[in-house]
C-alpha cells in the first residue's frame, strides 16, 4: 500500500521568486543553498525528496513564472527550469535548502550555482512528489548519483527505525561522501567512479545486480544519469523487486564544441541532448519535463 499521498495535488502549488541566503559547501562538488521566500512558509511539502523546480532567465529578460499546469503568459517562452530536490524545509523561517551538484559551468544550473551568492535569486514552482513510502515494504533499495543524493538522503533520514534498507549512493570519488543520519537498519554503500564523470561506468548498476534481495516484499526507488539508472532499472526488474520510481536525468554528453566556447558568463548556452529519456512515472508523464530546453505542449496535469 502506497501512502495516502498519493492522492492528486496541482502543480504547481506554488511559484515566486527565491533569495539565497546562505550558501556552504558539503563536499567539494556538491554546495547546499538556503532559499527563502515567502511562499516557503505554506509550500505543501508532504514527503522527503520533493521536487522544486527552479528558473534562470537570461542577461536583460525577466523571468516569467508559470501558471497551473506549467502554462506560461501569453507569448512568454519558459524559460531555463530544472528540477532540484527539497532537501529540508524549514517553513517557520520561510527556508528551503537545495543541494546543487557542481558539475562544471557548462549547464544553466550549474553556472548559476558556481557563482550564485547570498543576494541572488533564482525563481520556483513545486512542490511535486518524488518518493511515497509503500506501508506493505519489508525493505526498501535506494539508488542514486549526485543528482539524486539530496533525495537519497532526505528519503534516509525518514525512513522508521529498523526498517531494513540499502542505499547505493555513486559519486565522483570518496571527497563527496556525506554525513546520513537514518534510524532505519542501513546498509550504506557509497560506490566512487574513481574520478570519472557520471554516466560513464556501471557502478551503480552492478552494484545492484550483484545485491541479493532480502526476504519478503521490497521497494527500490534511484535517480540518476539516464545510462547509469537504466542499468539500475534492469537490475531491480531482474530481481523482481516493485520499483516506486526509478528517475532518468538527461544523458550527461560532452557539450558541442561552439557551446564550450561560449562558456557561461552570465548568460548560459543551452546545448541539447540527443533526447530526454524518464521513467514512466516521471515528469514526462505528467505533461511537461522542465529540464528539457524543448519547447512542448502545457496541459494541466497532477500528481
Ligand atoms: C527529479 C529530479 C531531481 C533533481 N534533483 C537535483 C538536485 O537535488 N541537485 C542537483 O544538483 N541536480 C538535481 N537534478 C538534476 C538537475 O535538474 C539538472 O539536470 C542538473 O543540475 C543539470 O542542469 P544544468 O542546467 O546545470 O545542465 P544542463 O543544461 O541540463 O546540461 C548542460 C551540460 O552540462 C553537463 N551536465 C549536466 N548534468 C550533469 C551532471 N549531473 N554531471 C556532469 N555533467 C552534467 C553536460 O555536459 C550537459 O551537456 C534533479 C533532476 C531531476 C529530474
Amino acid at each position: 500500500m502506497v501512502a495516502a499521498a498519493a492522492r492528486a495535488r496541482p502543480f504547481p502549488l506554488c511559484t515566486g521568486i527565491a533569495t539565497v541566503v546562505r550558501r556552504r559547501a558539503l563536499t567539494p562538488r556538491m554546495a547546499r543553498f538556503t532559499l527563502q521566500a515567502p511562499a516557503f512558509a505554506e509550500l505543501g511539502v508532504e514527503q522527503p525528496g520533493e521536487i522544486l523546480t527552479l528558473g534562470w532567465c537570461d542577461a536583460g529578460e525577466e523571468l516569467a513564472l508559470p501558471e497551473r499546469g506549467w502554462r506560461f503568459p501569453r507569448g512568454r517562452p519558459e524559460q531555463h527550469w530544472r528540477n532540484f530536490t527539497v532537501r529540508a524545509h524549514r517553513p517557520e523561517a520561510m527556508e528551503v535548502d537545495v543541494d546543487f551538484f557542481l558539475h562544471g559551468d557548462l549547464g544553466r544550473a550549474a553556472a548559476w550555482a558556481a557563482r550564485a551568492m547570498p543576494g541572488e535569486t533564482a525563481g520556483f514552482a513545486g512542490p511535486r512528489l518524488h518518493w511515497l513510502p509503500d506501508l506493505d515494504a519489508a525493505w526498501t533499495l535506494l539508488a542514486a548519483d549526485e543528482t539524486g543524493l539530496p533525495a537519497l538522503l532526505a528519503i534516509l533520514e525518514t525512513l522508521p527505525p529498523g526498517h531494513r534498507t540499502i542505499a547505493l549512493a555513486e559519486i565522483q570519488d570518496d571527497d563527496e561522501r556525506q554525513a546520513v543520519d537514518c534510524a532505519a537498519d542501513l546498509d550504506l554503500r557509497w560506490l566512487s567512479r574513481g574520478g570519472r564523470p557520471p554516466g560513464t561506468t556501471g557502478v551503480l548498476a552492478d552494484a545492484v545486480a550483484a545485491l541479493t534481495p532480502p526476504p519478503g516484499p521490497g521497494q527500490a526507488w534511484g535517480g540518476g544519469e539516464a545510462l547509469a539508472m537504466r542499468g539500475v532499472r534492469d537490475a531491480v526488474r531482474a530481481a523482481g523487486v516493485r520499483a516506486a520510481r526509478i528517475d532518468e536525468r538527461p544523458r550527461v554528453l560532452e557539450a558541442p564544441a561552439d557551446a564550450r566556447r561560449r562558456r557561461v558568463a552570465g548568460a548560459a548556452p543551452q546545448p541539447s541532448y540527443p533526447s530526454t529519456v524518464r521513467s514512466s512515472r516521471s515528469d514526462a508523464e505528467s505533461g511537461s519535463s522542465p529540464n528539457s530546453s524543448r519547447p512542448r505542449r502545457c496541459r494541466r496535469r497532477s500528481q
